[in-house]
């Protein structure tokens, strides 16, 4: 084992509904190895965890084989996460139930190891590498199937008592609105969600669509001047704003950082989204609102930060 400080890599791994985002990342950000591998989540959490194991395993190998020095594993769940005990505690769409995935991880490699919520690693890495880079207060924002935050003070991102921290989708945006997926009508996630924008348009389209409308072509058809996609898409842009105001307020950011796929629009919805939240600024300071830069790396590059911060590794990144 070499002691070359420029040797150490991080074991880094981004467990998704459909796939896992492996690397191996330097302590200053670097990415010097990546994979991806299906998570196939109906063979069960049993099996998935049995993947992260072997996944974590053989990418430290590799890391060995060229050289280098793995010192440390970082991995990124969804759902509930308890980062001070390392357990996933619930997940809908990987289906863990209170597993251990720390110990276990670290019974099976014998590196320390972090685990931690994939939108709160995802906001860490933009808020210290990405789009919120030095500006010390940030609220990430991931717009995809759901909506959730991470609000990141001086690099660091609020967990929460029970690990919950973040769930701006369920704000209540409206009252009167489709019911979310946790069970109450109105929330944030319910009406401006990629997945909500599409159902809106396909309920309003009635029989006329002849297939699923994705969010994005909601945008693309809204730019083009079609009338119903414009009011899908301004219906959504309102809510985000609703609830993006609503964050400002609670947090007094300095950059709003939106990610996951909606941000993929860029200035479809940056544009009209600052606008409608200039609107509903009234004694409160405005934040900078910008797209992600970090892509679908961010969950990885956050894992690995997260892990670094566990071994007091913290301090390379933002001198780069
Ligand atoms: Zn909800």
């Amino acid at each position: 084992m070499s002691d070359r400080v420029s040797d150490h890599v991080v074991v880094a791994l981004d467990v998704g509904g459909t796939g896992m985002k492996c690397a191996l990342v330097r302590p200053d950000g670097v990415v010097v190895r990546t994979e991806r591998h299906p998570t196939d989540a109906a063979r069960g959490p049993a099996a998935v965890v049995g993947t992260i194991l072997d996944v974590a395993g053989g990418l430290a190998d590799k890391a060995r084989a060229d050289g280098l020095t793995p010192i440390a594993v970082g991995i990124a769940v969804p759902g509930v996460v308890d980062e001070a005990r390392g357990v996933a505690v619930w997940s809908a769409n990987v289906g863990f139930r209170d597993v251990p995935l720390r110990d276990l991880t670290v019974a099976r490699l014998g590196l320390p190891t972090a685990l931690g919520h994939d939108v709160r690693v995802g906001g860490l890495a933009e808020a210290r590498l990405g789009a919120g880079r030095g500006t010390g207060h940030v609220l990430f924002v991931a717009i995809g199937t759901g909506i959730a935050s991470a609000h990141v003070v001086a690099g660091t991102a609020a967990v929460g008592a029970h690990g919950a921290a973040g769930e701006i989708g369920h704000i209540l945006v409206r009252p009167d609105g489709p019911r979310c997926g946790c069970g109450r009508p109105g929330c944030l996630e319910a009406v401006a969600s990629a997945a909500a924008i599409g159902r809106r348009y396909a309920e309003l389209a009635g029989g006329t669509a002849d297939a699923p409308v994705t969010a994005a072509e909601v945008a693309e058809r809204a730019a083009a001047g079609e009338p119903l996609a414009s009011q899908v898409w301004q219906e959504a842009i309102e809510a985000l704003a609703d609830g993006l105001a609503s964050g400002q307020a609670l947090f007094d950011v300095a950059t709003i950082v939106l990610g996951g796929g909606l941000a993929q629009a860029g200035d479809r919805l940056l544009a009209p989204l600052r606008a409608a939240l200039h609107e509903r600024m009234t004694f409160h300071r405005e934040p900078q609102l910008v797209a992600a830069a970090l892509g679908d790396e961010a969950g990885c590059l956050g894992a690995a930060l997260l892990a670094l911060d566990a071994m007091g590794v913290r301090d390379h990144q933002e001198k780069r």
